[in-house]
């Protein structure tokens, strides 16, 4: 073995190691975050979780709405996975020091036909997700698209979806640049459909020594950015690509627009309706309920798995009544709060050793009163999220913190509640008196 194999090999072990041990401990971070959350029992339809899972995540089923940009989006989407069948071989490469191993073992078999057909496969797709990269690019930076727009989107997270549309650039021109450089070094050989063509022609001119540099540089640029993209990922709104697997798969399954009863409520209503049968199936040992969510830990798992899901695409904003009226609430920032407070309750508690921090999530700094209350409850964020997410479940349980443990309820309501409380009614008259209206 020559010596430059052996550095390619040590380099590759290195990145590839690094690569993993740093990803590796943000993924587990991410869990232990999410196990942060309540239980939460798992939908029962064993057959609807692997449909959702495969419709929604895998066939991007929720994305056709506006078809030209789903197309795009597909381009961009099928580009990915298809081009990890190449990785399969630059991967091999790497190991073993060689160059196209897999091209070399079936070289002159008819199984040569195939690895050409594949390849030109990837490099139509990248062709078009490099298209569909410069649209988006285009349509999020130059065009007044109003959830691109939205203040929870300055900052970092508009900087996130722009650097990895460049990432993606910046990998599509490494395999071209690759492809490219082979063809031409190699013109009679592979076929590939766009570098077999243009290669040749746009870098034939260059010595061999040259065309065997740009392949290298090709060949370690793009599989550098592919680990750089396995670090970043997790810290990017971009882990849905692999979150969004397991939250359609664990996505709840009730009817659209259901609210689950509170338990301890029920039993106070059954109290009220029917004292002798509810006294005596009370558990007097039980414990005192809280109410609702003020903070992480209050929310489900799931709840937080939906944090982490939320691609930050702003459907859900988009659709939500009350932020079109001009109100503050926005479903996509609550996701983000969400995922926000959990990370900095994380650090806390790893830094210090101590439970809780003292902040919560229900709070001026990230999900305030103001925006709490302007929800309408009307579900239409949830029908519009293409990976599934809640967000009005999160809303619905910081509300019911904030009514029922915090008595902070608007003033106009308050008669309203007295009034339920006291005579069972929403009028402050006895239930007895109910059907007096219909009097006369
Ligand atoms: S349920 Fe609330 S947050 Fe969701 S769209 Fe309706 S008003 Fe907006
Ligand atoms: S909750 Fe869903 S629709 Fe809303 S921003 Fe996140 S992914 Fe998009």
């Amino acid at each position: 073995m020559e010596p430059i194999q052996i550095i390619q090999i040590l380099a590759f072990l290195l990145l590839t190691t690094l690569a993993l041990v740093v990803s590796g401990k943000k993924y587990v971070g991410i869990y232990r975050n999410i196990s942060m959350g309540k239980s939460e029992e798992s939908a029962p339809n064993r057959i609807l979780r692997w449909k959702n899972m495969l419709r929604i995540a895998l066939g991007q089923g929720k994305m056709f709405a506006n078809l030209p940009v789903a197309i795009l989006h597909l381009c961009v989407y099928v580009a990915f996975v298809f081009t990890q069948i190449e990785l399969i071989e630059i991967f091999a490469d790497g190991i073993t020091g060689s160059h196209r191993i897999l091209y070399n073992s079936i070289q002159s078999s008819w199984f040569t036909g195939l690895y050409t057909a594949i390849i030109s496969t990837i490099e139509v797709l990248s062709l078009l997700a490099l298209i569909a990269t410069f649209f988006f690019l285009a349509r999020r930076n130059m065009l007044s698209i109003p959830r691109f727009r939205k203040a929870e989107m300055e900052g970092w997270p508009h900087r996130d979806a722009n650097i990895i549309l460049y990432w993606e650039i910046v990998l599509v021109t490494c395999i071209f640049l690759m492809n490219g450089a082979d063809a031409a070094l190699h013109p009679d050989e592979y076929g590939f459909v766009i570098s077999s063509n243009l290669g040749p022609s746009l870098l034939g001119s260059f010595s061999e020594n040259t065309l065997h540099l740009l392949e290298r540089i090709g060949w370690w640029g793009h599989i550098t950015g592919v680990f750089v993209f396995l670090i970043y990922l997790p810290y990017s709104k971009h882990l849905h690509i692999l979150l969004a697997f397991p939250n359609t798969f664990y996505a709840r399954q009730r009817p659209a627009g259901h609210i689950e009863n509170l338990e301890s409520v029920t039993q106070e209503i059954k109290l009220m309706m029917n004292p002798d049968t509810a006294f005596a199936a009370a558990d007097p040992s039980a414990e005192i309920p809280t109410f609702g969510a003020k903070d992480i830990g209050d929310l489900t798992w799931k709840n937080l798995l939906d944090a982490y899901s939320c691609t930050e695409c702003g459907r859900c904003t988009d659709q939500c009544p009350a932020n079109l009226t001009g109100k503050k609430l926005s479903p996509r920032k609550v996701m983000m709060d969400t995922r926000d407070r959990m990370e900095e309750l994380a650090a806390f508690r790893k830094s210090s050793g101590e439970e809780h921090d003292g902040k919560s999530l229900l709070s001026e700094e990230y999900v305030s009163v103001e925006e709490l209350r302007a929800c309408t409850t009307c579900n239409a964020c949830v029908e519009a999220c293409p990976v599934m997410i809640n967000p009005l479940d999160i809303i619905i349980q910081m509300r019911r913190n904030l009514i029922l443990e915090q008595s902070n309820s608007p003033e106009e309501w308050n008669a309203l509640f007295n009034s339920i409380e006291n005579s069972n009614a929403a009028w402050a008259f006895p239930a007895s008196d109910r059907l007096k209206w219909t009097e006369n």
